[in-house]
């Protein structure tokens, strides 16, 4: 019965969108400086869609994305991540959550102490995971983003794209089922930038990954499944 039980469970949460979003909500500050930048937000995002989302600055894109990303508690609303509620969520639950996440922001933040593949590493060091396979993974990811002659590079050898590169490997290598990627393009040029988009979406597609992707970069629009822009509500 229990074994039932569970499959049925796995399977209801299985078919759940990847991103489900009820009247959310969001305030900064306290009293008289208490200001509200969520209004009411609704929003569905499926199992291996490719979203990107531009707005205004200030409009709350990357407040809406650290939610998502289980970074910040929800005040009021509801927020899914592949069915999993989050409002009131246990930090236990918040950080199993973001384990399924990767994400990539506008600055690469990668540390500079470390090398493209030790940078690319520590992604997986919360991941089970033998040292053989983590070895074969992360040889692997950095090749995909084509940076198998700079694997043993620090970041300060690196270009922009390359930095950035290594950022879309180090999202990527636990193979999370949702990328939420901040204005991932910003620092780069167009070529780059487009570049960068590219791969993160072809390894996203091969691994069935879900992106949602803020950017004010006009020129990597059409790699979208769906555009949502967004309004200033306040
Ligand atoms: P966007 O990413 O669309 O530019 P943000 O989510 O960064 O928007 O910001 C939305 C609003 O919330 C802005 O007015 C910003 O100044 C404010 N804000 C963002 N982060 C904080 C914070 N940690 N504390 C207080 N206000 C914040
Ligand atoms: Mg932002």
């Amino acid at each position: 019965m229990l074994h039932d039980r569970s499959l049925e469970e796995s399977a209801t949460v299985f078919s759940e969108p990847a991103i489900s979003i009820t009247k959310l909500n969001h305030y900064y500050g306290h009293g008289s400086l208490r200001k509200q930048v969520l209004f009411d937000i609704n929003l569905q995002i499926q199992r291996g869609e490719i979203v990107i989302m531009t707005g205004p600055s200030g409009s709350g894109k990357t407040t809406l994305l650290t939610l998502m990303g289980s970074l910040r508690s929800i005040q009021s609303g509801s927020l899914k991540i592949l069915g999993n509620e989050l409002l009131n969520a246990s930090k236990a639950q918040m950080t199993l959550t973001r384990r399924n996440i990767g994400y990539i922001f506008q600055a690469h933040n990668l540390l500079n102490f470390l090398t493209a593949y030790q940078n690319v590493e520590m992604a997986l060091e919360t991941q089970d995971v033998t040292a053989q396979a983590a070895d074969c993974r992360i040889q692997d990811i950095l090749m995909a983003v084509g940076l198998e002659e700079r694997m043993h590079s620090y970041p300060s050898d690196l270009s922009g794209g390359q930095k950035q590169r290594v950022a879309i490997a180090r999202a990527l290598v636990s193979q999370p089922q949702i990328i939420l990627a901040d204005e991932p393009t910003a620092a780069l040029d167009k070529k780059s930038g487009r570049d960068v988009v590219e791969i993160m979406e072809k390894l996203a597609k091969e691994q069935g990954c879900t992106i949602l992707l803020v950017t004010h970069d006009n020129r990597i629009l059409d790699l979208a499944d769906r555009i949502i822009t967004w309004k200033m509500d306040a």
